[in-house]
């Protein structure tokens, strides 16, 4: 996924309408937010690489080179490497691609290695791929944007946005009040970082 471009509104629930989300079907959305592999923390490529290294087999449909340099934007940084793949159903500015750590089903390997070790099940994980739609700044959580003119990657019409145009990310009036829906992942950015 792009890295947040620009700070996102922040919402109060008094003083806005939050944003509501309904929760993510992986076989339905084919895990489209992991279209464009993910930007990675020197933390986490070092992470990344050492899980690879000790678990080979569990990474087998790696290529040779899953992290690469990327740039988004003016934005240069470490990201992880994508394969072509047609979903059925995207955005048109969204491209046919993902993420290299993406199983056929969609699920990521980071997290069903994790799993298969009985970790908790993010503990490989990049957080800005578990916190999507969330997304955190220096100031803490940043909730997902509630318009597509807040989306933090809304570049104009070529590239109108990102989080608001995925199943998960997308305010929608039926929803639950994003703290509801993403209380998982709310809590453990707490109990990774102390912050709010
Ligand atoms: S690392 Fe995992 S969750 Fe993140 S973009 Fe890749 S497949 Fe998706």
């Amino acid at each position: 996924m792009p890295p947040a471009r620009k700070p996102a509104n922040r919402q109060s629930s008094t003083r806005k309408p939050p944003t509501r989300l309904h929760y993510c079907k992986l076989e339905e959305c084919e895990g489209i937010c992991c279209s464009d592999g993910a930007f990675l923390l020197p933390e986490e490529e070092r992470l990344i690489r050492r899980v690879v290294a000790k678990y080979p087999e569990h990474f087998r449909h790696l290529p040779k080179a899953y992290i690469l340099d990327a740039e988004w934007e003016g934005n240069f940084g470490r990201k992880t490497a994508v394969y072509k793949y047609r979903y059925r159903n995207k955005p048109g500015h969204f491209a046919n691609t993902r993420c290299a750590f993406a199983e056929q089903d969609g699920k990521c390997s980071l997290q069903t290695l994790a799993v298969s070790l009985g970790k908790q099940k993010w503990a490989f994980k990049p957080m800005g791929c578990w916190l999507f739609p969330l997304s955190a700044d220096e100031k803490g959580l940043v909730p997902p944007p509630r318009t597509r003119r807040e989306d933090p990657n809304n570049l104009g019409k070529d590239y109108p946005g990102f989080t608001t145009f995925t199943p998960c990310g997308e305010h929608s009036a039926g929803g639950k009040v994003w703290w509801i829906a993403l209380k998982e992942e709310v809590a453990q950015y707490r109990a990774e970082t102390g912050g709010e």
